[in-house]
């Protein structure tokens, strides 16, 4: 049996698929994955310890024994924290076979072979009963199924499933829930991860201006998440127009319903602006009290000076279908719409109720543009990046004669428009562009002159 792993090719930017022998070693592999980061995540790891530790004295006082179910076991080492807690009987589950064979080995050497069974399965296969994966339903509920979006990775479904087939009625569950944050900013450097900006190129018959297509302005994007370490935005860049609020949480001891839905804030700018960006970010309270909390807040909002490290949850910057003037003190309403695995948003100015009832769902963002399937959010921001075209004009300029040809080896580049507006006669380009630039679907390597009409380059 040969394996497909899926490998970034550093030169081209593609995922490439390797075919790997059954033995594969998957240690690189994990290694590197995110793996390690959430192990060296004391600030994590610690919270973990004291709410498992919480959850296993909550269930013992009630006179019961504490069945642990640890959904996405890893490592196994929440499993660990509950065994050694008190816990007296663990079901650590894992999907993905060379951790759960690693988590196997890692319980065997810890000496929690007695406490702890890895079950090598997705959640929703376990079988509960006296000849299933489970003897009994669990008590307690431990996951660390989140990413930076919180439900990326499919927390959601899992939950549901669980208590529907898992856990018994009124279990503790660690984390016991979540919040998801939102506020509100005007921000030219984010917005241009999102929208092409007019391109200024200064020919010598005067400015030109390239535009982009109407369906672009207009395109939402991609639905997938741009995280980010807001940590490292400095306060310049961005402008905040609101204060920051909640705008979801999730209680994971009870069941949890995954279905599509909404939900709903009124905003009160606290600086008129230009609307674009909502900021987001979660935090898990891991008991009820809220006493032990873990938040990816940013430096901004955070009280603590104490700062984690971490890149496995950062925070989400989510763009508007489009910029929206706002004024401080007129009410808005921002709606987060989700799905089962993503979030995305919307913001309406506060008009009669039913108007807003009508139209308050948002359809997930779909690029229509096909822009945004060609580049990334980097891309956009360096295509943006005036300082750059400015560098590509200035030597564009000193190469470009009037009966230049030229040919342009890219992927979705503005160099072939950038040339001719600089006086190239003709450019050849290994993507799309119309008019004056020739189209060429072919690999470079595989390039004949007849591609180039017999023409020198
Ligand atoms: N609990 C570990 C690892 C968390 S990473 C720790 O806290 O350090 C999340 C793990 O959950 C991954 O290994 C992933 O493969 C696994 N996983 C995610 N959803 C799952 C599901 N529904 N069933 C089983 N494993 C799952």
């Amino acid at each position: 049996m040969k394996i497909f792993c899926g490998r970034a090719n550093p030169t081209t930017g593609t995922m490439e698929w390797l075919e790997e022998d059954e033995n594969y070693d998957y240690h690189q592999e994990i290694a590197r994955s995110r793996y390690a980061d959430m192990l060296h995540d004391k600030d994590r790891n610690v919270k973990y310890y004291q709410g498992i530790r919480a959850a296993v004295r909550r269930v013992k006082e009630r006179g019961e024994k504490a069945i642990v179910l640890d959904i996405g076991t890893g490592t196994g080492l929440l499993s660990m924290m509950a065994a050694s807690a008190g816990a007296d009987f663990c079901y650590a589950v894992e999907v993905f076979k060379p951790m759960a064979n690693a988590a196997v080995k890692i319980v065997e050497k810890n000496g929690f072979r007695d406490k702890i069974k890895v079950i090598n399965k997705h959640s929703t296969e376990v079988t509960v009963g006296p000849d299933g994966d489970m003897q009994c339903r669990a008590n307690i509920l431990v996951t660390e199924l989140f990413d930076t979006e919180l439900i990326g990775e499919g927390a959601l479904p899992t939950y549901e499933h669980a208590h529907k087939y898992l856990v018994q009625e009124g279990c503790e569950a660690v984390p016991h829930r979540a919040t998801v944050y939102v506020q509100l900013v005007e921000s030219k450097r984010m917005w241009s991860w999102n929208k092409l900006f007019p391109v200024h190129v200064e020919a010598e018959d005067g400015e030109k201006i390239i535009v982009s297509p109407s369906e672009m302005d207009n395109c939402p994007g991609v639905p997938s998440v741009c995280d980010i370490q807001l940590n490292q935005m400095p306060s310049s860049d961005f402008t905040i127009l609101s204060d920051v609020v909640t705008m979801f949480s999730v209680d994971f001891s009870k069941p949890v319903r995954s279905a599509s839905t909404y939900y709903k804030v009124q905003l009160e700018p606290v600086k008129s602006g230009k609307a674009q960006i909502v900021l987001s970010w979660w935090d898990i309270d891991m008991d009820p009290s809220g006493m032990i909390n873990c938040t990816m807040a940013p430096y901004w909002v955070k009280s603590t000076s104490a700062f984690q490290w971490r890149d496995h949850w950062m925070q989400c910057v989510y763009f508007l279908p489009n910029e929206q003037p706002v004024l401080q003190g007129e009410k808005v309403y921002l709606t987060a719409c989700r799905d089962e695995y993503s979030v995305w948003y919307k913001l309406q100015k506060a008009r009669g109720e039913e108007e807003n009832k009508a139209d308050v769902r948002v359809e997930s963002p779909v690029c229509r543009c096909q822009a945004h399937l060609l580049w990334n959010r980097p891309r956009f921001g360096e295509l943006n990046d005036k300082n750059r075209t400015r560098q590509y004009i200035n030597s564009l300029m000193k190469v470009l004669k009037t009966d230049s040809v030229c040919l342009c080896v890219s992927d979705g580049s503005l160099l072939p428009v950038l040339a001719y507006y600089l006086g190239a006669k003709q450019i050849f380009k290994a993507n799309h562009l119309e008019d004056k630039i020739k189209i060429i679907e072919a690999r470079p390597e595989l390039l004949t002159s007849s591609h180039l009409e017999d023409k020198k380059v």
